[in-house]
């Protein structure tokens, strides 16, 4: 398992807790996979969240992704939910990077992966269905640094998930599952969909 660099490209106005969970929950995992996540394009005027601040294994970056692979860009790969072609273990030797839209999803998904698309990078899919961007990384190691074809991964698709006694919220993405069979989610991630949902619910009132 050699190591790879995995970018999100920040392309969203703020950096919501949403994404601090998510940025916190990828920076870690690459870092013990050996690889290294940049994120990108982070305007000079943007404070990072207190997640993020204490993260050793993120690298913040100010120069986007174009800047910075300018003389190398045949060897970055986009992961686009629109591309012809689905990433397999044999496109680990074509790249060394892997490129990923730093937006929250959307349901329906509006593309905004096409902001990145547009720049000429080489696309690959992750299957049919949207997923977070922490699953879509989590995804794309296991293919390109395990070598596990995508059709051999274990996922759930719009899990739900229980806010309190009575009442439950599905998430509209697809899902890595861990060896218990449970959706991966970023640590403290559950607890903010509850307070989001609560949220939802007293704004009703
Ligand atoms: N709704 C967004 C859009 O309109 O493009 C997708 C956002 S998704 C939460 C964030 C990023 O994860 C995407 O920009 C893409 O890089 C990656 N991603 C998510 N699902 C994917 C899939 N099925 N295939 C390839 N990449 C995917």
């Amino acid at each position: 398992m050699s190591g790879k660099t995995y970018i999100v490209e920040h392309l969203d106005p703020e950096l919501e807790q949403w994404s601090a969970y998510e940025y916190k929950a990828i920076a870690n995992e690459s870092a013990a996979a050996g690889s290294s996540f940049y994120l990108t394009s982070v305007p000079t005027s943007l404070q990072l969240p207190p997640t993020l601040q204490d993260v050793r294994a993120l690298q913040v970056k100010h120069e986007g992704v174009e800047e910075l692979y300018a003389e190398t860009k045949h060897r970055v790969c986009l992961l686009d939910p629109a591309a012809k072609k689905e990433l397999s273990p044999e496109d680990a030797k074509d790249f060394d990077v892997f490129l990923f839209g730093g937006i929250l999803g959307d349901d329906p998904p509006r593309d905004r992966t096409s902001e990145l698309r547009k720049k000429g990078f080489e696309g690959r899919r992750l299957g049919p269905v949207q997923m977070t961007t922490d699953t879509a990384v989590r995804t794309t190691r296991i293919v390109i640094q395990d070598g596990i074809p995508l059709e051999k991964i274990a996922y759930v698709d719009h899990p739900e998930i229980k806010v309190d006694e009575h009442e439950s919220t599905t998430m509209p993405f697809r899902y890595v599952l861990d060896k218990e069979g449970q959706p991966i989610f970023p640590p403290g991630m559950i607890d903010l969909i509850k307070k989001d949902s609560e949220r939802g619910i007293d704004d009703l009132l």
